[in-house]
Order: structure tokens, then C-alpha cells, then sequence
């Protein structure tokens, strides 16, 4: 079963080719410069694709004994909207029973509206990209209060510069990616030479 993990070149391969990853001179969001941007949902509107990868995925997940041995009571999480189709696509493929995921509403994350403690089943936490990890971190403290202990964490691609690791749990990744972020403008390699900048939302 291992086997059947695609590799990680053939991962970007099919990044590059849906164009969710993209290379140039990017701001990011909380301002810092990367000749590198991944545009996930990019890669996940073709339903082929979004397949490949979360099954890819699922499969991290399936060959560790602790997650295996409490499917099917497992619900797979996404910290956000990105994650969504990865949380279907790996609880299709592990036949999870239940997929939750948390929003951004104003400056805070949250889970919708009458979720109850007690209710969630033991977690596996899925994105599409881990670039900071802040994403999970939040998640798995709102996941914690509901009671639910957290079995798994993956992505499809973690940056080196993020965690790999969720308290004791480890973060598996389809792309282990360095994506050269550089704090200040001053000291991006783009910025010396002139390039335009892009800046990306999100
Ligand atoms: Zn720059």
C-alpha cells in the first residue's frame, strides 16, 4: 500500500501542471516575500486530481496502526475552507464517519454553531498547505475543548519552516516544500534585483 503513494515529484507535477503551485515574487499575507506561491483549490477543481492527492493522503493515515484500528470512528478535520474537499476526499477514502471543519469569522476561528463536546470523534486533522502551522495549532486547541483527542494531522504540502509535529502527533505531508520566505523586503533576493511583486490573499 505504501507503494502506491505518488512521489513527491510526481505531487508537483501535478501542482505545476493544475497551476496551484506557481513561481515569481509573491507578498504574502502577513507580508513576508517567496519566489514561490501554492494556490491550492487550483489543483482541487479538477475532481480527478483532488482525488490522487487525498487519497495519497489517506493512505499516510491508513498505514498507521493506531489510526487504522479506530476507523471507521474517526473525523477528519479542516481548519479552514481549503481543506474542505482534502477532509471529504480522505474520509472517502479511510470511510471516516464524520468530517468537520472551522471557519475564520472575523479574526477568529471557529467550529459552526451547536457542536456539542463529547459528540466528535477521535480526530485526523487535514489541510490543503501548512505554511505556518497556525492553522492547525488554533484548530486543535478548538478541537481539544470539544473533547476529541487528535490521531492524525497531514497535508497535501507542509513548508519545512512549519511544525512537523502536533504535540505528539506527526505531521505527514505529500510535499516536504522550503519555500525560501524571507521576513522583510530588504532581504528578498526578487526585491534586490527589482522584480515586480504579486500580492496574494491568502
Ligand atoms: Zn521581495
Amino acid at each position: 500500500m505504501v507503494d502506491l503513494i505518488p512521489s513527491s515529484d510526481t505531487v508537483m507535477q501535478i501542482l505545476k501542471r493544475t497551476g496551484a503551485f506557481r513561481e515569481g515574487h509573491f507578498v504574502y499575507p502577513n507580508g513576508k516575500h517567496s519566489p514561490y506561491y501554492f494556490q491550492m483549490p487550483l489543483a482541487f477543481r479538477y475532481y480527478d486530481t483532488a482525488r490522487v492527492l487525498a487519497v495519497a493522503l489517506s493512505r499516510k493515515f491508513r498505514v498507521d496502526r493506531d489510526i487504522s484500528s479506530q476507523l471507521p470512528k474517526v473525523s477528519i478535520i479542516s481548519p479552514s475552507s481549503g481543506g474542505i474537499p482534502v477532509a471529504f476526499g480522505v474520509r472517502d477514502a479511510l470511510s471516516a464517519e464524520q468530517i468537520y471543519w472551522a471557519e475564520q469569522e472575523g479574526d477568529k476561528r471557529r467550529f459552526r454553531q451547536y457542536i456539542n463536546k463529547g459528540e466528535v470523534n477521535p480526530s485526523i486533522m487535514v489541510d490543503d498547505i501548512i505554511r505556518s502551522g497556525h492553522a492547525i495549532e488554533e484548530t486543535d486547541s478548538l478541537v481539544k475543548e470539544l473533547g476529541s483527542p487528535v490521531i492524525g494531522c497531514g497535508a497535501i504540502v507542509r513548508f519545512t519552516a512549519a511544525p512537523d509535529k502536533l504535540g505528539a502527533v506527526p505531521i505527514r505531508s505529500l510535499v516536504e516544500f522550503d519555500a525560501q520566505m524571507y521576513d522583510e523586503g530588504e532581504d528578498c533576493r526578487d526585491c534586490k534585483k527589482d522584480v515586480p511583486v504579486e500580492h496574494v490573499r491568502f
